[in-house]
């Protein structure tokens, strides 16, 4: 089975050809389809910004290593102890990750900790991938194949929306206008979010936050931020401040834009040796401001599903290449010209609309 992998460890971006990281098309070995497992043929797999990290070696140097986790997809097989309805051809989206139920973490309400989180975690950048049924779910039907492969990273905008424990009202500033940040600014819309901000230097993100519901946008480099900030909260910082961006640069200045009593979430990758210097006094004394950040996103998938049909996807989905110019979808999506970037790994699109 044709997969798209890291085939050699290094950063996509290195000016040194020979250090520089590489993308391929490689031959996986078809994976087992166990009694409550879940064939399906991939449509579209969505390039996501950590899929370079992935190439840089952060979660393991063991080449190749099978990309994509941002999938949907048409069931085409299912095992004979499959529980939860799911049938050969229905269009699903699903998550990567498969929660075991048994071991402590999972037991005790924290799957993301789930001592057996590896187990299903296939490459989904291929031409079939095969789950368990419990990580499977089946797409509204006004939603296409192509958005479809945007539940995953509306799973992690949800689970954002989770870890800042927002209130309706609440004032709202996100970091970073990629995916993940435009995802979570319109589900922080739907959540109630005023004031709703978005920093991002890059024109066109701004421009596509604005389209989806911003009330209000920065631009770092160009416009005083926090200048900025105080002016549209009216001198009291905002509620709730997300990172989305996994920019060093960009989060040193974030904690000056919270509130008192905010609380500001770091969802994004960062790089291992990266530290923030945090002044307790006036962050965690004089604010009481409550830092977090996300791994991954236990049970935020059913609500994902349910939001899916009410967000503006469409801007997200416009880029697409065929499973055999994987190398060059990659290069588009490290060029930073398009929103998103997909891969069609079969052409399984139902009608003219998708
Ligand atoms: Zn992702
Ligand atoms: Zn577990």
């Amino acid at each position: 089975m044709r997969t798209v992998a890291v085939t050699k460890i290094g950063s996509l971006r290195d000016p040194d050809e020979s250090a520089r990281g590489r993308i391929g098309i490689v031959e996986m070995p078809d994976q087992p389809l166990g009694p409550e497992d879940v064939r399906v043929r991939v449509a579209y797999s969505a390039i996501c910004g950590s899929d370079p990290h992935l190439a840089e070696g952060f979660f393991g140097t063991d080449v190749p290593i099978g990309l994509g986790h941002e999938l949907s997809g048409v069931v085409e097989a299912v095992g004979d102890g499959v529980r939860t309805g799911v049938r050969v051809g229905d269009r699903i989206a699903g998550n990567f990750l498969r929660f075991c139920g048994s071991c402590g973490p999972c037991r005790d309400g924290r799957q993301q900790f789930c001592e057996h989180i590896a187990d299903y975690n296939r490459p989904g950048m291929a031409e079939t991938v095969t789950w368990h049924e419990s990580q499977v779910y089946v797409l509204p039907d006004s939603v296409s194949l192509r958005d479809g492969c945007l539940l995953e990273p509306t799973s992690v905008a949800v689970r954002i929306a989770d870890k800042t424990r927002l209130r309706v009202g609440d004032r709202v500033a996100i970091c970073g206008g990629g995916p993940i940040g435009q995802l979570a600014l319109q589900v922080m819309r739907l959540h109630g979010a005023t004031s709703l901000t978005l920093i991002e230097p890059i024109a066109a993100r701004r421009e596509m936050a604005l389209a989806a519901g911003a009330e209000h946008v920065i631009d770092p480099l160009a416009e005083d931020q926090a200048a900025r900030a105080a002016e549209i909260t009216g001198g009291r910082g905002y509620d709730v401040v997300v990172d989305a961006s996994g920019s060093t640069r960009a989060v040193r200045g974030l904690l000056d834009l919270a509130a008192r009593g905010g609380t500001v979430v770091y969802g994004a990758m960062y790089p291992h040796d990266f530290e923030m210097p945090l002044n307790l006094s006036d962050f965690l004394y004089l604010k009481e401001l409550t830092l977090t950040g996300v791994f991954v996103s236990p049970y935020a998938f059913p609500r994902a599903v349910q939001l899916l049909p009410h967000l503006d996807l469409a801007a997200l989905t416009g880029t697409v290449f065929p499973l055999d110019q994987a190398v060059e979808a990659f290069a588009a999506h490290l060029s930073g010209e398009h929103p998103k970037v997909l891969i069609r790994c079969n052409d399984l699109d139902e009608g003219p609309a998708a």
